[in-house]
């Protein structure tokens, strides 16, 4: 436990970043048929999970004819091992059990989405590793459908 750093606030924002609209809805509705779409801009071919309804790197309106499906295997890009989490009220409460969050970019995407890593010991996690999905038992066109991604795939 000596390679704790104590911080102040958290060092990275866990969570999906979006612009609302019927890109957002759609996914989130997809998720319950366990698919995972994103928007591929016809321009520069940039990939976006989730959708979005314009592409941030050439300002190209992306539509329902540029959904895509991609696989839920993708890349660990980067992590974080956290051992405290927000309690909503500005505290710091201690997670007994380290929880690895990871920044992951799936097959044929560009951008990343930040989740849960876990069926690992926090040690073992390496940039680079392979992951993929694991479903909630029952979806229901909910974000909590992805529970947490898991190493293996491909
Ligand atoms: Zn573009």
């Amino acid at each position: 436990m000596a390679d704790i750093i104590p911080v102040k606030g958290l060092p990275f924002s866990a969570g999906f970043r979006w612009s609302v609209g019927f890109q957002m809805e759609r996914f989130i509705k997809e998720l319950a048929k366990k698919r995972i779409l994103g928007s591929k801009c016809p321009n520069c071919g940039y990939t976006y999970v989730p959708p979005r309804s314009r592409c941030g790197k050439c300002y190209t309106k992306l539509g329902e004819e540029n959904l895509t499906e991609l696989s839920g295997k993708g890349d660990l890009v980067s992590y974080t091992v956290a051992h405290v989490e927000l309690d909503g009220h500005g505290n710091f409460l201690d997670l007994g059990e380290p929880k690895v969050i990871g920044a992951i970019k799936l097959e044929g995407a560009d951008s990343t989405i930040f989740m849960p890593i876990k069926e690992i010991d926090p040690k073992e996690v390496k940039e680079g590793m392979k992951v993929e999905v694991v479903w909630g038992e029952e979806t229901k066109g909910e974000l909590a459908d992805m529970k947490y991604f898991k190493p293996g795939g491909r």
